[in-house]
Parts: C-alpha cells; sequence; structure tokens
C-alpha cells in the first residue's frame, strides 16, 4: 500500500514539499477483517486547519475515500462492494468494518460513486443541514452563498433554489459564474474582478440578504454582514479565506449590525446531525437522480497527485467538488 504522510506542518500555504509518499506492508487478515483499495479520495479545505488540531508531523493525511472491498473474513461485508471510509490518504487498508458507510443501497448503477464524497456525502450533507437547520431558509427568501461554485456552495445554491428561494452567488472566475448561472443561480458575480464587493452586493440584491451561507469569513464576511435584512439568519459554515494564514486576520466587528437588524450568526459542523444522515443522503440522492441538483467534480487523475489535488482545491482550481481518481 501507499500512503501520502504530512512530513511538515503547513506554514502559509501548504507546498508539495510538506508531504511525503510511504510505502506501507500491510498484514495478512485476521477473521472478521477485511482489505480495502482507495478508488476515490477526497480533497477538502478543512483538512488545512485539522492538519494544526489533530496531526503530528509523520501522520497520515486525514481524509475520506471510497473504497471497494477487495478481500473479505467478515460475512458483513461482501468482496466487490463500495463503502465510503475515513482512512486518510492511502491506496489501501484493512478495516476490521467498524465505520464503514456502505453506499445507500438505492444507488443507481450510473451514477459515479465519487459523488459520495460530494454532493451525496460529507459536502451535500454540510448544505443540506446548513441551509434548513441553521438558515432556516423560507420560501421567497434572498440567500447568498459563497464560494458558491464548490462542493458545498453549489449544493447550497440549488437546494436553495428547489426550497422556493432568490440565489445570490460568488466565485473566483468567469467561467464558475458562468456554469453557476446555467444550474439556475439568479445573479452571480466573480469576487476577483468587481471593483467593489459592497457595490456588487447591493446590485445582486438592493433590499438585501435573508440568508448568508458563509464558506469563506474574513473580509467578504464583515461586508456582507452590512447588506443583510433585519432578522436575517448566517450559517458560519467554513472561513477559507482564513485558513492559511500565518498571522490571524483583524475583524470583522460584527455587533453593531448584529444588534440594530437583530441578525442570528450561528457556527456549525455538519457531524451535529449525524443521527440525520440517512435521511439527509437519501434526500440528495432523490434531487440528483430527478436532475434537480446537478454535480459537476473536478477529478484529478492518479495517488501520486494527492498534494497537487489538495493544493488546487485551496488555490480556487476546482468548479465542484475535488476529488482525486487513485
Ligand atoms: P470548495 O469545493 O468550495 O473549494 C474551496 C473553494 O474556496 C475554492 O474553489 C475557491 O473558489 C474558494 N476559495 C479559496 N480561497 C478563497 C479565498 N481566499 N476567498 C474566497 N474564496 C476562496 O470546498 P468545499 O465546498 O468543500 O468547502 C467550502 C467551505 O465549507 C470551506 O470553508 C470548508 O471548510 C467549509 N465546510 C464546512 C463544513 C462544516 O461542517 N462546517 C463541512 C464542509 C465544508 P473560488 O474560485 O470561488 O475562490
Amino acid at each position: 500500500a501507499k500512503a501520502w504522510v504530512l512530513k511538515k506542518h503547513f506554514d502559509g500555504f501548504p507546498q508539495t514539499s510538506d508531504f511525503d509518499l510511504k510505502k506501507i506492508e500491510l498484514p495478512d487478515l485476521k477473521d472478521g477483517e477485511l482489505l480495502l483499495e482507495s478508488v476515490f479520495l477526497s480533497v477538502d479545505p478543512y483538512m488545512r486547519p485539522y492538519s494544526r488540531r489533530i496531526m503530528k508531523e509523520g501522520d497520515i493525511m486525514i481524509g475520506t475515500q471510497v473504497a471497494r472491498i477487495v478481500e473479505s473474513k467478515n460475512p458483513a461485508f461482501t468482496v466487490g462492494a463500495f463503502v465510503v471510509a475515513d482512512r486518510g490518504w492511502r491506496t489501501h487498508f484493512i478495516s476490521d468494518g467498524q465505520g464503514l458507510q456502505l453506499l445507500p443501497s438505492s444507488w443507481p448503477e450510473s451514477l459515479p460513486k465519487s459523488l459520495a464524497l460530494g454532493t451525496i456525502g460529507m459536502p451535500g450533507l454540510t448544505a443540506y443541514f446548513g441551509l434548513l437547520e441553521v438558515c432556516k431558509m423560507k420560501p421567497g427568501e434572498t440567500v447568498l452563498v459563497n464560494a458558491a461554485a464548490g462542493a458545498v456552495g453549489s449544493v447550497v445554491g440549488q437546494l436553495a433554489k428547489i426550497g422556493g428561494c432568490r440565489v445570490v452567488g460568488c466565485a473566483g472566475s468567469d467561467d464558475k459564474v458562468a456554469y453557476l448561472k446555467k444550474i439556475g443561480f439568479d445573479e452571480v458575480f466573480n469576487y476577483k474582478t468587481v471593483k467593489s464587493l459592497d457595490e456588487a452586493l447591493h446590485k445582486a440584491s438592493p433590499d438585501g440578504y435573508d440568508c448568508f451561507f458563509d464558506n469563506v469569513g474574513g473580509e467578504f464576511a464583515s461586508v456582507a454582514i452590512n447588506q443583510m435584512k433585519k432578522y436575517g439568519r448566517i450559517a458560519v459554515c467554513g472561513a477559507i479565506s482564513q485558513y492559511n494564514d500565518s498571522v490571524p486576520q483583524k475583524g470583522p466587528y460584527v455587533q453593531i449590525p448584529m444588534i440594530f437588524k437583530e441578525l442570528q450568526m450561528e457556527g456549525f459542523l455538519v457531524t451535529r446531525w449525524n443521527n440525520r444522515r440517512e435521511e439527509g443522503l437519501q434526500a440528495l440522492l432523490k434531487w440528483v437522480v430527478e436532475g434537480k441538483v446537478k454535480c459537476h467534480e473536478q477529478v484529478t487523475e492518479g495517488f501520486e497527485n494527492m498534494p497537487v489535488a489538495f493544493i488546487g482545491m485551496l488555490k480556487g482550481e476546482n468548479l465542484g467538488k475535488a476529488v482525486v481518481k487513485v
């Protein structure tokens, strides 16, 4: 088996030299165990801040994969079945079956299994619970989402449309803007090329925003908060504009708009709804099968390109969910 380890803690933006590719000898299977091979691996923003929090130098990079069972001495798992596992950046691994999630039995043969890492997986669930439970969106409201062409953001916008909302999105390239218009966003702009973020947000929704699904944080959030409507809700999902900072950014100072507009601002982790995972996955799977939610994936070929795919995603090179095909 091969695995990518964190050679050196990231300092600022991750570099390919921060990773090391290692060979690992796997022992023979014992009773109750199974051997799996990773077919698709996910690269996600959380790996950047979490590496500091939970990893030591020399540890295998954290992460999720869709894996195929190649050998089984566990009667609960048959050879050839696909599962989602949290076993980090490795090509093969042994498991006793604990923590493995079989793909839903209703998964159509024609649907790429990699979607279990994106729209019909953790990022899709983040959009689903964040909108329903944190934003508490209602039909007729206006929803703002940033990093809108990414794994979470693209689902947020489409679910908000299904929920009867008007959706404003922003992303970092004109191709992303065009894609978001194609999949039904009402207003989209490129935050990198607008003269003034404040003006662009105002133009896209002169009456302001009821819900703001924030994937970016930092300066964007401090500008957007001033354009919330009274009683607006802000779901603090991610802060990717701050993950690579060695020196923490200052602000935003949010108290004044929060008081006078009586806003609600709530941070959340998708794991809060682990007990409703099945509900979320079934809803997302249904919408994808019906064509109501469109999925795009940025597939990088080759396990050896894991660090490149990860760094590319942090730089915004992905349209939709960034995955690696082993
Ligand atoms: P994406 O697929 O959206 O990929 C990351 C995107 O972020 C890039 O494509 C880029 O798009 C954008 N980006 C990068 N740097 C910046 C920057 N400085 N300013 C603005 N945008 C930037 O990733 P995900 O959909 O997987 O994740 C989106 C956010 O959601 C992240 O913050 C992540 O941490 C968070 N998250 C939170 C979860 C939770 O439980 N709370 C669960 C899952 C994700 P662009 O070209 O538009 O700049």
